[in-house]
């Protein structure tokens, strides 16, 4: 299905849906990303004409999919939603482009995953709402030329450095999401506790916030979890002491780190002595893609202030040796 609705477990899907922000009041955290996108819609409103072409970028689970929603319904439009790696062929995405209607916000996740023969449809069709393709093959091939109505494009991006430029530069509007900090996080769980009638203290949703690596999505994941303990373990009430041992069982390091963070910092610590390490040494020893290490992994762990980046490669943090309890080789600790 090219236009979709991101399925797993629908139960989770449901409770997803009821707790996910619908408007811009509701966005917590990112001011400066809200306060921009409410001038630009309301500028927008005021003239009568569609939002500008919006990219926003910035590690997953961070609230881009919501931004989306929230951008189309403050504009009182539809928004229909794909993503780059479903779009195959040309014409799937001249199917959903004669599909819009005026005014609508086409949502394209994981934009950077566009193929380049669908990335020269949307061109045109992003700069001068034209659709211009080529039917058939052969001596038989005929180019078309259609008028779309006009519409906003909301792309989403895990890894703005693998945009085109001339995808990149058709973006009237780019905005960045950043990790969100702890009481943004914690008015985020106690809101989501709220809507599900989940009983939480401040104490309780501080640590669910403390612990989820600076994003919503592993908050309201983490909020779950901590939710069955109590109920099993507790009286039901997410407080402190609940959500730290609920925390402490599921292994969520206390910074929120997780498996994959982990590995690369033991790797770091291990294998190269805290480093300097080049980006694609680490990446192979890991097995990742070294883009991925870069823009989804690495990112928490700069701004935590567990790995750094010199001309020489990464290093781990002394912060990061003494949260593992180790010492950098060769150091008299400190
Ligand atoms: P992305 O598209 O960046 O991967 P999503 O938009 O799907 O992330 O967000 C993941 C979940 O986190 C959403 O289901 C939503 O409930 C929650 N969320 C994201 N951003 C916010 C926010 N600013 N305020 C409250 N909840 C948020």
């Amino acid at each position: 299905r090219l236009i979709s609705s991101n399925a797993s477990d629908p139960r989770e899907d449901q409770q997803d849906r009821a707790i996910r922000p619908a408007n811009l009041a509701d966005y917590n955290g990112q001011p400066k990303v809200r306060e921009r996108l409410e001038i630009f819609i309301d500028a927008a409103r005021g003239r009568g004409e569609t939002l500008d072409h919006t990219l926003i970028f910035g590690p997953p689970g961070l609230g881009k999919t919501t931004l989306a929603h929230i951008i189309a319904r403050e504009m009182g439009s539809e928004l229909k939603s794909t993503s780059g790696p479903v779009l195959e062929k040309a014409g799937d995405l001249a199917a959903i482009l004669t599909n819009l209607e005026e005014g609508d916000v086409l949502f394209v996740d994981e934009i950077h995953r566009l193929s380049p023969v669908v990335e020269e449809i949307l061109y045109p069709a992003m700069e001068d709402f034209q659709l211009d393709i080529m039917i058939g093959e052969g001596p038989a091939a005929r180019s078309i030329k259609l008028d779309l109505p006009p519409f906003t494009l909301v792309g989403a991006t895990t890894r703005a450095g693998l945009l085109t430029a001339p995808l990149r530069d058709r973006f009237g509007i780019v905005q960045r999401l950043e990790f969100y900090n702890v009481d943004d996080l914690s008015r985020i769980v106690a809101r989501s506790c709220d809507i599900l009638a989940i009983p939480v203290d401040e104490s309780g949703a501080r640590e669910v916030a403390r612990r989820a690596r600076g994003t919503p999505r592993i908050a309201n994941r983490l909020l779950r979890r901590v939710r069955d303990y109590a109920e099993v373990k507790g009286d039901g009430r997410i407080v402190g002491p609940v959500a730290e041992a609920a925390l402490d069982m599921l292994e969520v390091d206390s910074h929120g780190l997780d498996g994959t963070d982990r590995r690369l910092l033991n790797m770091m610590m291990h294998k190269f002595d805290g480093g300097p390490v080049g980006l694609d040494s680490l990446a192979a020893a890991l097995n990742e893609d070294a883009g991925t290490l870069e823009e989804v992994v690495e990112p928490y762990l700069i701004q935590q202030g567990f790995i750094q980046r010199t001309s020489r490669g990464r290093q781990v943090t002394n912060h990061a040796w003494r949260h593992f309890g180790l010492r950098r080789p060769g150091s008299d600790g400190d």
